[in-house]
């Protein structure tokens, strides 16, 4: 299990840009945390867990 904000195309750490919810198909929400990867900017998002 890689360490929570790590990018998945290179590995380096994520810069945590906040845990907006996304629309999961009509009615449901889905909570993630969204990051910038600082080695690649990558934007990508992991579901949060509390
Ligand atoms: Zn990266």
């Amino acid at each position: 299990m890689p360490e929570k904000g790590t990018c998945p195309r290179c590995g380096g750490k994520g810069i945590s840009l906040g845990m907006p919810i996304i629309k999961v198909g009509k009615t449901r929400g889905l909570r993630v945390e969204v990051f910038v990867c600082k080695d690649c900017d990558l934007v990508f998002y992991e579901k949060y867990e509390e």
